[in-house]
């Protein structure tokens, strides 16, 4: 209902503007840990300040604690995402000892965070300290597929620019803003999907997905196609080189390099098809062209409903692609289908 989503909203915020405080705390030690990591990274405190970033202690309690004495019911904490159930009862903080990063709606409002490993602090730990990152579940506020890191932050760049660039990582986005370019959202360790392109529509209907130069990053360029072909936008796709990320790039390369990696970024379509061709001798290896046209005819036939005009298009290109006539090639979807 309603109530409960005010209620779940104001506890976010509340627990959101602790962590934000605590990381500008002269008295933690450990926060100021967090921030020499934050300064190590490059994050400048304009950064900090816009993307809201905060710190959360090293604690069982504090989120749960600060919630309680707010006179929250017990089931908040879990409800908000940001605390877990105990199984004997009662509760215990999810984020504990990390850098955060709040996740806001596209109004603005906190609904989620995830939070980062700060090495030393983990360290303490050993391997009990979780993962690099720990996101916020979903909850009654977030939805993972329906919403995109810092969207209220770049909405009016976007439409500007004309183009929306989605990234992987928070700090990617952050790098990406302080650098100047600011039309940058992230997905939210899931794979960017028709919800994300929906929710953009509203402000663009071009998307470059730029995505990490490593394993996960070229898995997710390579499964991409297969929303281009259902999601109405034109989807480009850019992966960087080998061991890069947006945030290491920019560091490395700066802004202008970015900036022009990004203009060159072929659509999803064309990134498929490069890759499937990259190697092989398209007038002579007949058994590998018959597997590449194989894997793209699959993709097109498990699309539901397929405008005419745009598998039109696509048949030509395949057609061009592999030399092969494009009357045969849309047989060979049609039997699929
Ligand atoms: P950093 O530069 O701080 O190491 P990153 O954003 O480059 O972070 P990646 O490893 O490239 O991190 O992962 C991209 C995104 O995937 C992260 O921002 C995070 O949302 C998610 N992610 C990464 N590692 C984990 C993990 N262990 N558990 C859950 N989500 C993760
Ligand atoms: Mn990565
Ligand atoms: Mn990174
Ligand atoms: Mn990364």
């Amino acid at each position: 209902s309603k109530d409960d989503k005010a209620t779940l909203l104001s506890a976010v915020k509340l627990v959101c503007e602790a962590y934000f405080d605590l990381l500008d705390s002269p008295k933690s030690d450990d926060a100021r840990i967090a921030r020499d990591y934050l300064a190590e990274r490059g994050i400048d405190d304009q950064q900090r300040r816009t993307f809201q970033i905060g710190f959360s202690p090293d604690s069982w309690d504090f989120a749960t604690g600060l919630l309680e004495r707010n006179k929250f019911r017990p089931e908040i904490g879990p409800a908000a995402g940001v605390a877990l159930q105990r199984r004997g009862g009662g509760s215990y903080d999810l984020f504990r000892g990390r850098l955060m990063f709040p996740i806001h709606d596209a109004q603005g409002k906190p609904i989620s965070m995830g939070g980062r490993v700060i090495p030393p602090i983990a360290a303490r730990h050993g391997d009990k300290a979780g993962g690099k990152y720990i996101n916020g579940p979903e909850t009654k506020l977030f939805r993972k597929s329906q919403q995109l890191y810092a969207l209220d932050k770049s909405r009016d760049a976007i439409r500007k620019a004309g183009q929306a660039l989605v990234m992987e990582g928070y700090t990617d986005v952050i790098a990406a803003h302080q650098a100047g370019i600011e039309p940058a959202v992230a997905v939210l360790g899931t794979a960017l999907g028709e919800g994300h392109v929906k929710l953009l529509k509203r402000w663009t209907d071009r998307v470059v997905l730029v995505l990490d130069g490593d394993a996960a990053g070229r898995r997710r360029a390579d499964e991409v196609l297969e929303l281009f072909v259902k999601a109405d936008a034109d989807l480009r796709v850019l992966t960087l080189p080998e061991g890069m990320d947006p945030a290491d790039y920019l560091a490395k390369y700066g802004a202008a390099a970015m900036e022009s990696l990004i203009g060159e970024a072929p659509d999803a379509l064309e990134h498929k098809l490069t890759s499937l061709t990259d190697g092989i001798d398209v007038t002579n290896d007949t058994h590998q062209v018959m597997s590449a046209i194989g894997t793209m005819t699959s993709i097109l036939a498990r699309a539901p409903k397929l405008d005419p005009l745009k598998q039109d298009q696509i048949m030509l290109r395949l057609s061009r692609t592999f030399g092969i006539g494009k009357e045969r090639l849309e047989d060979s979807l049609e039997q699929k289908r």
